[in-house]
């Protein structure tokens, strides 16, 4: 496990919003968190990533808790890729992470042109981030990360503030990251993005109601979330997705 939690219990004031979780991620997993809105998923996310750290319970990455030092491995990215922006040009936005980290020069601008390549914007180094669509912004605020050789990426419903344009651009980018044997969780409502994953962690008021793979938690359904299109084009039309875009695409 790159990733494991002991008995995690958090309260915002008297309200406990995370119940005794406990879990493992192994590396290079790609995981789904879903619930409701309020049912901790946030939470949780931060707890996991040392972004809140007044819980109680244990975090261990690598089998060491979780502390300053280590905490560097786990990025997070935001829903509103709007808070994440720092910099003034694109590669100053990029830059900023790597330098608090106190990486070389020359070492960050190799980073800052790996990360830009990695989610589709070479070539947009001295651009104001101001003049991004929404799904820019979200792929900087990933290249940001990314830049600081993160482990583990947790994303918080990275598509919900976009449209569809934007949602598919970010998705095309963590799959990229997938494939970079990166360990991804996101939280999310919208079953594209939890297409490709293989397990889902379903929360409902801080406790873990599922916990296993992806086509099980389907059957189960809990949360009523929608399947996504593949498995719904499966089951009406007899077809993968893939054949039935390829068969509509022979009509035309
Ligand atoms: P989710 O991500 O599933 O929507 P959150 O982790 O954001 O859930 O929130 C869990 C619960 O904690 C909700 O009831 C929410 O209102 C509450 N909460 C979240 N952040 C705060 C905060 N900063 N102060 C007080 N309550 C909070």
């Amino acid at each position: 496990m790159i990733l494991k939690c002991e008995n995690i219990n958090y309260n915002y004031g008297k309200r406990k919003v995370i119940n005794n979780v406990s879990l493992g991620i192994k590396k290079g997993q790609f995981t789904g968190i879903v619930g409701d809105n309020g049912s901790g998923k946030s939470t949780l996310m931060k707890i996991l990533s040392g972004i809140l750290f007044d819980y109680n319970g244990k975090v261990f990455f690598e089998n060491e808790e979780l502390n300053e030092k280590n905490r560097i491995k786990i990025g997070y990215i935001f829903q509103n890729p709007e808070n994440q922006i720092v910099g003034v040009t694109i590669e100053e936005d990029v830059a900023f992470g790597m330098e608090n980290m106190g990486v070389p020069r020359k070492e960050m601008i190799k980073k800052i042109q790996w990360a830009l390549s990695i989610v589709g914007m070479s070539g947009f180094e001295k651009r104001d981030p101001n003049t991004l669509s929404g799904g820019q912004k979200q792929r900087l605020a990933i290249a940001s990360i990314l830049a600081m050789d993160p482990e583990v990426i947790f994303m918080d419903e990275p598509t919900t503030m976009l449209d569809p344009v934007g949602r598919l651009e970010v998705y095309t980018v963590i799959k990229k990251l997938v494939e970079l044997k990166k360990t991804v969780v996101i939280a999310s409502h919208h079953s594209q993005d939890l297409r490709d994953v293989e397990r889902i962690i379903a929360l409902k008021n801080g406790k873990i109601i599922f916990d296993g793979n992806k086509n099980n938690f389907y059957k189960t359904n809990k949360l009523n979330i929608e399947e996504p299109i593949e498995i719904r084009t499966k089951k009406i039309l007899h077809m993968n997705y893939e054949e039935l875009v390829n068969k509509l695409a022979d009509r035309t």
